[in-house]
């Protein structure tokens, strides 16, 4: 099951689970869509990996599958490799 983090590891920006915005790659590092096409360019920044856009998972089912509440955020940013 995607642990569904909450915010963008690169600006801390919110991303809830049941909306669109949210960028993942196969090792479910998150970014938001911002970063993810100004800053990173679709390649996650820690693995070299294809960022993809991350489903979102229905309100109703995220009582029993709760998202990840641990934010990981990179305290320096994302900023221009
Ligand atoms: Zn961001
Ligand atoms: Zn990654």
């Amino acid at each position: 099951m995607l642990q569904l983090r909450p915010g963008c590891e690169c600006c801390d920006r919110d991303l809830p689970p049941d909306q669109l915005g949210a960028f993942i790659c196969s090792l479910e590092c998150t970014f938001c869509e911002a970063c993810t096409h100004t800053v990173l360019h679709g390649r996650c920044r820690n693995c070299g990996g294809e960022l993809l856009a991350r489903p979102r998972r229905p309100t109703e089912k995220l009582g029993a599958n709760p998202a990840s509440s641990v934010r990981v955020h990179k305290p320096q940013g994302c900023g221009p490799a």
